[in-house]
């Protein structure tokens, strides 16, 4: 993958997170990756590797075991992930390190962290976040899976769709709605369950179009009675929580789109390069080589602006409007470049042993997942009216 080194936002722990995270995907993941596609999972063992080496500590804090990098780091560390081809591997661990746990790290009280993060460091625990409903997905606040006080815990029904790591997983941060009175945002509580608890299922394991390799489930709860030592932050608050994470995960998402961008070219350009046809290469023709031109420049440029919002973001300045107009523009942009290169690939470019077949049906989801394009775009026109 050409990765760019001399960047002004980069330093050198950057550049090593980067470093060690390419080699892990040439030694583990490009070898084995097609065999997990057809699982539809990632072996516990690889996640436990990764945990071995440090990747899942890389947001956590040192005084709790974890090197305390901050929202560039994971942002170099998707971008990485986006290279390996496999986004549903990507997917598996992304939403591990930078979707779900951050939940417990930011809300979790002293107790809950010293007895989950160990795990949740090593692999051991693999955790996944429950917000989207069937009936409620960009729409948060319409969740309707509630529990309802119950002795000295929480009573828990309902149902979650298309949750990453819901059926390989072993710690959900669930959200629920708690007091059916609050109108929207009030009311929304996020809850630890683990499997095993009684009335807690997977419905079902989900049938996807790309990212084959990460497991997505539909959850059941039927009657869960939830301790609650197991409440995640403070009752009927739980939509903050969830809007607050969301800067991190769109940023990540954003990232691994410029990864996977970067790739794609990559593979175009040798293919490009070493194709003939009417007596000279696919890259000696001119209109080829300045569609990919034009869309290199767009994944530079993009970059840069990843790199830039990260470090807003790491300096703590107000990033909702640069995330959103990221997001937006990386999932558009991803898939811009994908069915330019499968093009460019030909028919070979639609068979399934080409990685530009997969990496075309992965990259579909950056334009709905984790807020889609539409609800980017509104985050952005809120902030751009003039008052
Ligand atoms: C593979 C996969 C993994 C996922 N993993 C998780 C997970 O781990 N945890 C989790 O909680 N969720 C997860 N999701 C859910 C994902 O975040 C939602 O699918 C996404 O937010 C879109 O919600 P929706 O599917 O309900 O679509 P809808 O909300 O029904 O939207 C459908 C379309 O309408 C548009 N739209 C909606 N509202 C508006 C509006 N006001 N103005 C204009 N357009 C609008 C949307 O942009 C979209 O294009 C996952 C989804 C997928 C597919």
């Amino acid at each position: 993958m050409s990765m760019t080194t001399n960047s002004i936002f980069l330093n050198e722990d950057h550049l090593a997170v980067r470093e060690q995270t390419l080699r892990f995907i040439d030694d583990f993941v490009r070898p084995d990756g097609a065999q997990w596609e057809e699982a539809g999972m990632v072996p516990r063992e690889v996640l436990q590797k990764m945990g071995a080496i440090g990747f899942f500590g890389l947001r956590v804090p040192e005084r709790l075991g974890g090197v305390g990098y901050g929202p560039l780091t994971s942002a170099v560390f998707a971008e990485a992930l986006g290279s390996s081809t496999y986004s549903g591997f990507a997917a598996t661990v992304l939403v591990h390190t930078d979707m779900a746990s951050p939940h417990l790290l930011h809300a979790g009280t002293e107790e809950q962290i010293a007895r989950y993060l160990p795990r949740i460091l090593t692999g051991e625990t693999i955790t996944a976040i429950a917000v989207t409903e069937a009936d409620a997905g960009s729409d948060v606040a319409g969740m309707r899976s509630s529990a309802k006080r119950d002795g000295d815990g929480w009573r828990l029904n309902g149902s979650k769709m298309f949750i990453t790591n819901g059926v390989h997983g072993n710690l959900i941060f669930v959200a629920a709605r708690t007091n059916p009175q609050a109108s929207g945002h009030q009311g929304i509580t996020m809850f630890i369950l683990e499997p095993g608890m009684d009335g807690f299922s997977v419905g079902r394991k989900l049938d996807k179009h790309g990212w084959r390799s990460s497991d997505t489930a539909e959850l059941i709860f039927d009657d869960v009675w939830v301790p609650a030592e197991n409440i995640l932050g403070e009752v009927d608050k739980g939509f903050y929580a969830i809007m607050e994470n969301f800067q991190n995960e769109r940023l990540v998402l954003a990232a691994l789109a410029v990864g996977e961008a970067q790739e794609a070219l990559d593979l175009t350009y040798d293919h490009t390069q070493n194709r003939t046809a009417f007596g000279a290469t696919l890259f000696d023709k001119q209109t080829i080589r300045h569609r990919l031109a034009m869309l290199q420049g767009r994944v530079d440029a993009l970059r840069t602006f990843a790199y830039d919002t990260a470090w807003r973001f790491e300096q703590g300045q107000e990033v909702v409007k640069p995330v959103s107009e990221l997001k937006a523009l990386a999932g558009e942009l991803v898939n811009d470049v994908m069915y330019t290169c499968q093009q460019f690939h030909g028919g070979m470019g639609y068979m399934t042993e080409s990685p530009i077949e997969r990496m075309y049906r992965d990259a579909r989801i950056g334009a709905i997942g984790g807020g889609a394009t539409e609800i980017m775009l509104e985050e952005v026109a809120k902030r751009s009216y003039r008052q």
